[in-house]
């Protein structure tokens, strides 16, 4: 699933290829529908002759701000990707916004995504999402936000509502900068530790953007031009079961809370403080 790295890259992109061109035609050659959106007539309808002024992002959503002052949100889910179409349109395509000289078409093989147009990005998440993560935030709103929580500090990190921008791959990049366990309580955590979840976080997320984001083996995330990331050869920890800490050389682990993977070194991240 794409994270907060993965959607900054694509926002980037898309603003330096759409901003300010007219959309000349929309159209949508999917029959089956998106889990969430709004209805492809309503779409068709808001989007059609309009430009598109500014990109945002919050979190893992993409806020385009129209002419008209509403906004097209967009979440990926598990499987979306924007992509410039090339000379045949990909399967599961779902919409395509045509510009002067090239397409943009939105993929969702698996439907969880998310296109909604709406008067406000405070209807992002029902207006029920954490700061963002690369946003300015006090260490100390930091730490209330997470004490709270008498859980895995891993599962709290991926709760959108807490801090908003980390899935799976991030959560665990994040706990190994910062040498915290996935298993440590987060009521548990020291101020000073959710420091270091603060600094090496933001750190890592901008190294990781610099490097186009993260495609695993399993091919999930490719760019608006197709193209895998390059942050896959820089992790730490994560789908790196069995292999050496590249810091002290201890096996890295796998393990499950709730169905979902964490890896992590056992030497390098402690679970008590
Ligand atoms: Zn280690």
């Amino acid at each position: 699933m794409p994270e907060l790295v993965e959607i900054e890259t694509l926002r980037r992109q898309l603003s330096s290829l759409i901003l300010g061109s007219q959309i000349t035609g929309v159209y949508s050659p999917s029959k089956a529908k998106l889990r969430s959106l709004s209805s492809y007539p309503t779409l068709i309808r808001e989007l059609r002759q309009n430009r598109v002024q500014k990109i945002d992002r919050t979190g893992k959503y993409l806020i385009f701000r129209l002419s008209t002052e509403k906004v097209l949100i967009s979440h990926l889910g598990m499987s979306g990707r924007w992509l410039v179409l090339g000379e045949t349109k990909p399967k599961h395509s779902h919409l395509v916004v045509e510009f002067q000289g090239f397409s943009l078409v939105y993929v969702d093989p698996r439907r969880f995504g998310q296109l909604l147009v709406a008067r406000s990005e405070n209807e992002v998440a029902n207006g029920a999402l954490g700061p963002d993560f690369l946003s300015r935030f006090s260490v100390n709103d930091l730490y209330a936000r997470l004490i709270r929580h008498r859980q895995f500090v891993k599962k709290v990190l991926m709760d959108q509502s807490v801090i908003a921008g980390l899935g799976n791959i991030y959560a665990d990049e994040v706990l190994f900068q910062a040498g915290i366990s996935p298993l440590a309580h987060c009521d548990k955590l020291p101020l000073e530790k959710v420091s270091q979840i603060d600094s090496c976080g933001k750190k890592l997320l901008k190294k990781a953007i610099s490097f186009g984001g993260t495609t695993l083996a399993d091919g999930g995330y490719v760019d608006l031009y197709g193209r895998n990331g390059r942050f896959q050869n820089h992790l730490m920890v994560h789908a790196r079961e069995g292999e050496p800490c590249l810091v002290c050389g201890e096996t890295v682990q796998k393990g499950k809370i709730s169905a979902r993977s964490y890896y992590f070194c056992s030497n390098c991240q402690k679970e008590n403080f």
